[in-house]
């Protein structure tokens, strides 16, 4: 079968042609002749499986007719809403909608929040036929009367269990309430929940099922591996693999966006370039994050889920998870960003013994059981195995040290301080490590966090015990605390 058969239009097909496709997906050519039929639909399926072009190829279709040059915004209504759930996929959803509708005179935007409103109202009235939005600015919109939902005539909900996920569910509601009832209606999700089955029964009309992929399934052609190791191994060993991977780009996802720039800021003292995306990042700093990803000037690219959605970049090779994400549905979505159209990827999962729970809900869920790896000197709870981490650091880590100890320099008064405060004996390999591996923040990296108990092993009273040997006003060029 290929695009023609399906009933799409020339300007279509030859978009299509000039993004270099030759034959439809599953997902598309299901999903097209039913779109272009007027039929609302509930979707099932996963990213990856080019569902973007199967709902947004008859959509331009439909409003084909309606496409036109002039200049006057009231030949321009919003007649078609696509609601993402993260600013990330709305920007590619956007994308993809620019690039099907290249040879028509449709014109669409993409509204999200963490932005100016201004530039978006001034779009907004110039005039827009489809609009790709997060569905909070989109109800911003709504209150500061900049958008009109009078002429809208298709709705997509995109990755709708997302949606959920994140609390929209209100929302989504909300925005329902305000369309036109004649309207056709695309509901798209990986799962389906029975409250995904509520929104949708009260969505959508007398929809056509399609289903490209057994629930929860994941692509065929993804290789899993699951690494056993202890949780203050892990940045150790992720080091360690990326090293051997060399050239390729890699995904790892984290689970919190304190813990996602900090193994960033890890990877990179080890010459490793990585960049951090989450949601604490400003929309600037996300779009650069991605770019560069994207662009291949980045290699690693450490993200939480933020970036679990909507992240489409060709042929990536590796996902890791540096931690297993806390619901299995996750974990296909995460590892649904590699193994794409068919290629080959590899999801790598660091596992520590205190996510064995998880690990056994994602084999569950995707009814696979994950081969085990083990690295010598990363092995579980092995005698040893800290001396081996030291010798794989010393391997590995020698030029970094070096290279702290130089940037560190300025720095040391409050590592010699925090030095002479630690009371507690220690082996001496690590304390002499721990001095050349303290970052400008004063994390030190050559060891997993530790609550100070230095100081209470001293067995000062606990007012005492909890202040360190020399007050910040030291550090900062005035007296020491006498005694
Ligand atoms: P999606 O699941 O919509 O995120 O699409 C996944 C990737 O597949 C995107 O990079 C699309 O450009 C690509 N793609 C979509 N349809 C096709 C097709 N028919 N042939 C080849 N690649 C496609």
């Amino acid at each position: 079968m290929n695009f023609a058969d399906l009933g799409l239009m020339p300007e279509l097909l030859r978009a299509v042609s000039d993004a270099g496709y030759t034959e439809p997906t599953p997902i598309q050519s299901q999903a097209i002749p039913v779109v272009l039929a007027g039929r609302d639909v509930m979707g099932g399926a996963q990213t990856g499986t080019g569902k973007t072009a199967g709902f947004t190829l008859p959509l331009l279709q439909r409003l084909a007719p309606h496409a036109n040059t002039s200049t006057s915004p009231a030949r321009h209504p919003i007649r078609a809403l696509v609601l993402a759930p993260t600013r990330e996929l709305a920007m590619q959803v956007h994308e993809s909608v620019l690039t099907y509708a290249k040879h028509l005179p449709l014109r669409a935007t993409c509204i999200y929040g963490g932005v100016d409103m201004r530039a978006q109202m001034e779009t907004l009235r110039a005039g827009v036929e489809i609009v790709v939005a997060t569905p909070g600015r989109l109800l911003d919109h709504v209150q500061q009367k900049s958008i009109h939902f009078g002429q809208v005539q298709m709705l997509v909900l995109d990755e709708a269990d997302r949606m959920l996920d994140m609390g929209f569910i209100p929302d989504i509601r909300r925005i329902l309430a305000l369309l036109p009832t004649q309207r056709q209606s695309l509901l798209f999700s990986a799962t389906f929940s029975n409250e995904i089955k509520k929104l949708a029964d009260q969505m959508l009309n007398q929809p056509q099922l399609i289903e490209v992929a057994r629930r929860n399934t994941v692509s065929e052609t993804i290789e899993h591996q699951v690494y056993p190791v202890d949780a203050n191994s892990k940045r150790d060993l992720l080091a360690h693999l990326l090293k051997g991977a060399v050239d390729t780009q890699v995904l790892v996802f984290v689970d919190t966006k304190f813990g996602c720039s900090r193994l960033a800021h890890y990877l990179n003292n080890c010459d490793i370039p990585a960049d951090a995306i989450h949601g604490d990042k400003n929309q600037q700093q996300r779009t650069e994050a991605l770019e560069g990803f994207k662009n291949g000037s980045t290699r690693v690219l450490v993200a939480t889920d933020v970036a679990a959605r909507g992240l489409d970049i060709d042929d990536l090779p590796y996902v890791i998870n540096y931690v297993l994400p806390s619901t299995a549905e996750d974990y296909v979505h995460r590892i649904g960003r590699t193994g794409r159209a068919g290629k080959s990827g590899k999801a790598i999962s660091l596992v520590s013994p205190e996510e064995r729970g998880r690990l056994s809900d994602i084999e569950r869920l995707i009814k696979l059981s994950i081969p085990k790896h083990t690295v010598d000197g990363f092995v579980p709870g092995a005698r040893g195995h800290s001396d081996e981490r030291a010798r794989a650091r010393g391997r590995d880590g020698e030029r970094e040290r070096g290279r702290n100890r130089e940037r560190n320099r300025g720095d040391d008064t409050r590592s010699g301080s925090r030095a002479r405060s630690d009371a507690s004996p220690r082996p001496s390999g690590r304390n002499s490590r721990s001095k050349s591996t303290i970052a400008a923040d004063g994390f030190d990296y050559s060891k997993p966090y530790q609550p100070d108990t230095a100081a209470s092993a001293t067995n000062k009273p606990d007012t005492a015990a909890k202040r360190p040997a020399r007050p910040v006003a030291f550090l900062l060029g005035g007296v020491g605390r006498k005694g």
